[in-house]
């Protein structure tokens, strides 16, 4: 049965595939490719490359602590970073619907400068909203890695960084982030140049407060965690916000008997249709003796840091629900498929927010079925381009 189930469903992926064949995936470059690389590519600022391979203690005045909130944007990645000495760092803004949610955020936290924005990799779930923080902030230094999107969000962002006057820092492994004395920061990824999976180029910092450590892995798979590894760099870090929403592709064994976490944010999505965070995930986790913090349970996390102990906050806020979004691939290439409602269901157990966009195309609709088969199951997958959706049903039945 489960085999006459997998061969179906395998037809209709291919099927699909077929009949979508407009909608590309990161791996297919286009013209407006190589514009938004050239693009990128005139910014980039000379690297300011470290000499140094670690993050050590630093001194710390008492009483100021170091705040950092993992901004609840469901299947997303949102952090904020407050220093003691004023400076504000962002690594990436949710998607775009997750806009107006995150200034909102900054603004109660009165931030009213961003010194650093680190676009982990440009997948729409990390800088889906960034173009519209550069645009409401003060922005200091915009760091991202050098690799290119052919999606409207990307481009978005190239724009506005682009109208503020703005230049590129590009992040690679051994960049020093000038946040003054009180913290020490460091990029520890990406360690190549050329990665197949866009994920593997996630900006990677790790930052130190006192002696206390925070690991952000950004979607980091388990390339770039073996890269990491093989670097020599000091992964051990309190504080690990784990890569990629806890999906399987990351967290390796290897990786978290480095970095020994004791405590461990996953920035993932209530009822996110990729099964995140993986049960593999969960267990690795457990079983390397780290607290783990979930925004699907837990909604927007807050760590606290004084320089020798960290205190979490989860009650912060309610668990925001929201749809799945796109992780592997993105694009903005509509697609012939009808209009689709406004709102629909993905999964009996998941509420599916429309997020519309100015640039969208009027009501088309972008749908790529991924099967896997993780532990001998079969998950459908959706990936939602435009941000609208369709009910998975009524399209399987005008196939
Ligand atoms: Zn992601």
């Amino acid at each position: 049965m489960r085999s006459f189930w997998k061969m179906k469903l395998t037809g209709i992926f291919i099927a699909l595939l077929l009949a979508i064949s407009g909608c590309s995936s990161n791996a297919v470059p286009t013209t407006s490719t190589a514009s938004a690389a050239e693009q990128h590519q005139t910014q980039t600022q000379d690297q300011q490359t470290a000499t140094s391979n670690d993050t050590a203690p630093t001194t710390v005045v008492p009483g100021q602590k170091l705040k950092v909130s993992y901004i609840d944007v469901g299947q997303a990645d949102s952090i904020l970073i407050q220093i003691p000495n004023g400076k504000n760092v962002l690594i990436d803004a949710g998607n775009n619907g997750d806009a107006n949610a995150i200034t909102s955020y900054l603004k109660k936290q009165d931030v009213s400068k961003l010194d650093i924005v680190i676009a982990t990799h440009p997948h729409e779930d990390h800088i889906g909203s960034m173009d519209t923080q550069i645009k409401t902030f003060d922005i200091g230094q915009v760091i991202m890695p050098k690799k290119d999107s052919t999606t409207q969000t990307y481009k978005d962002l190239i724009t506005a960084i682009q109208n503020k006057g703005l230049k590129i820092t590009e992040a690679k492994a051994g960049l020093e982030l000038d946040l003054g004395s009180e913290v020490n920061a460091l990029l520890l990824a990406p360690n190549s140049a050329n990665y197949e999976d866009v994920n593997n180029y996630s900006a990677v910092l790790k930052l130190s407060y006192g002696t206390n450590t925070f690991l952000f892995e950004g979607d980091a798979q388990e390339q770039s965690e073996n890269e990491m590894i093989n670097a020599g760099y000091n992964l051990k870090s309190d504080v690990l916000k784990v890569g990629h929403h806890g999906s399987n592709t990351s967290s390796t064994t290897a990786f978290l008997t480095k970095v020994q976490p004791k405590y461990a944010v996953i920035s993932v999505g209530k009822g996110n249709s990729y099964g995140h965070p993986a049960n593999v995930t969960m267990d690795s986790l457990t079983n390397i003796g780290a607290k783990v913090y979930r925004a699907d349970l837990s909604g927007t996390i807050v760590a606290e840091s004084d320089g020798t102990n960290i205190t979490i906050n989860t009650i912060a806020t309610e668990v925001q629900p929201r749809a799945p979004t796109p992780t592997v691939s993105q694009s903005v290439a509509p697609v012939s498929v009808a209009p689709a409602p406004a709102q629909a269901t993905a999964s009996t157990n998941s509420t599916v927010k429309s997020t519309p966009t100015p640039t969208s195309s009027t009501g088309l609709v972008c749908i790529m079925y991924i099967i896997q088969k993780p532990r001998n199951s079969i998950f459908l997958h959706v990936h939602i381009c435009q941000l609208q959706i369709r009910p998975i049903r009524s399209l399987l039945e005008k196939l």
